[in-house]
């Protein structure tokens, strides 16, 4: 391969014999995971009718359940299928809009050819080198090698020369041994191919899937745009691409429906608060904020904004009052003590931001608990920031 990858990431679901569609709590679990950094599928989920202790009424229930999941968090989608290759293609559907990985595949040729046809990423494991399968080979052989996984279904199924053996990720070379063969291709190209289907189907290639909600310090943070009209000398948003295992940076603007279907899946209990914030500034999005922050209210959540205060530059003050009227708390980066120095660090797009910002900091008060914040950055005199956020008798933190 021509590059070694160290992060490891993870997927969360539940078993179709271990998910109770009937308990809201079988969701929430795994919503829990999917908040955490480095998530990047919902899986293995799907249909088992070799082992079904679940009934199968109940399993397809969960199926989509995880399908509801993985559309809503943008991530992609792992599925289990045993003897059941058929229903699994039929409650996926012919409009699925995440990709799909058909994990550990052995079914029929004709569903994973209907599968491909759809999109979906057809996954092999150690059945593919088990001498008996040449069946298997000849389907692999056949499909679209920019469709084609290999996995190890680990501690099962190790493939030839180590089968009956515990199976561990590093006995994935025999099955990449096999599809070099079965492809006829050097073992270093297949690699190459595999690797790109790899960072494809999981989202992890450019442009990459964006973390639009994730959680810290106990929070929840709603991740709602990219865009900003400051452009801060100390920003991390050009220089790096998230924080703390979250990928943040967005290419494009997130979807609104999106967001509302994650507010929909979120408890309170889930974090302290829920926060609106932005690898951007999040009042750039004013209809979509307040209707977001409202329906979050409404469910019980305490509600904070994240904020630069400088949106009466773009909106009205009705406007700016109505969209404050759902939250319980506002942060405000104050970031200086004077506007000289404000238009030096935070470099707003209009020269009348310092302004706009203190007229706003008044008027979220008037609705919400408010606290001024200020980046630490070389040259900034944060006493004299401190002593400002003292003389408007509101609460300061220094943000590192
Ligand atoms: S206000 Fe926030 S998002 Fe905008 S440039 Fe400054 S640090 Fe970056």
């Amino acid at each position: 391969m021509s590059e070694t990858r160290s992060d490891i990431y993870a997927a969360a679901g539940i078993h179709p014999n271990g998910f109770d569609p009937e308990s809201p709590e079988s969701t929430d679990e795994i919503v829990e995971i999917l908040l955490r950094p480095r998530v990047i599928a919902v899986g293995e989920t799907g249909l088992d009718s070799y082992r079904e202790r679940v009934p199968a009424k109940m399993q397809i229930k969960g199926f989509r359940e995880h399908i509801r999941l993985a559309e809503a968090f943008g991530l992609t989608l792992i599925v289990h299928s045993r003897n059941a290759e058929k229903e699994v293609l039929h409650v996926l559907g012919d409009d699925v809009t995440i990709p799909v990985i058909m994990h550990c595949y052995t079914g029929p040729d004709n569903i994973a050819r209907k599968a491909v046809d759809r999109g979906c990423y057809i996954g092999f494991a150690g059945p593919l080198t088990f001498r008996k399968n040449s069946r298997l080979r000849d389907l692999a052989g056949s499909l679209p090698a920019d469709r084609i996984l290999i996995e190890t279904d680990s501690p099962y199924l190790s493939p030839e020369p180590v089968r009956g053996k515990r199976n561990e990720p590093s006995h994935v070379k025999y099955t990449a041994g096999i599809l070099s063969k079965i492809w006829d291709r050097n073992l270093e190209d297949t690699s190459e191919i595999l690797l790109n289907n790899s960072l494809k189907v999981l989202q992890l290639a450019h442009p990459r899937r964006t973390d639009l909600v994730y959680r810290m310090y106990g929070n929840i943070y709603m991740n709602i745009t990219g865009r900003c009209t400051n452009s801060c000398m100390f920003c991390i948003k050009d220089r790096t691409d998230g924080i703390g295992g979250y990928y943040l940076k967005h290419h494009g603007e997130p979807d609104g429906k999106q967001l509302e279907s994650i507010i929909e899946l979120l408890r309170p209990g889930m974090g302290n608060e829920l926060v609106f914030c932005g690898y951007g500034e999040p009042t750039m999005r004013p209809e979509l904020l307040r209707r977001l922050a409202g329906r979050a209210s409404e469910k019980g959540f305490p509600v904070r904004l994240n904020t630069n205060g400088t949106c009466l530059e773009r909106l009205s003050l009705e406007e700016t009052t109505e969209l404050l009227e759902p939250f319980d708390s506002v942060s405000v980066s104050l970031n200086a003590s004077s506007k000289e120095k404000y238009n030096n660090i935070c470099r707003p797009a209009e020269g009348t931001a310092w302004d706009s910002m203190l007229k706003f900091i008044e008027l979220a008060g008037k609705a919400a608990s408010v606290k001024l914040t200020a980046v630490s950055y070389p040259g900034l005199d944060m006493e004299s920031v401190a002593e400002l956020a003292a003389r408007l008798s509101l609460p300061f933190r220094v943000r590192s």
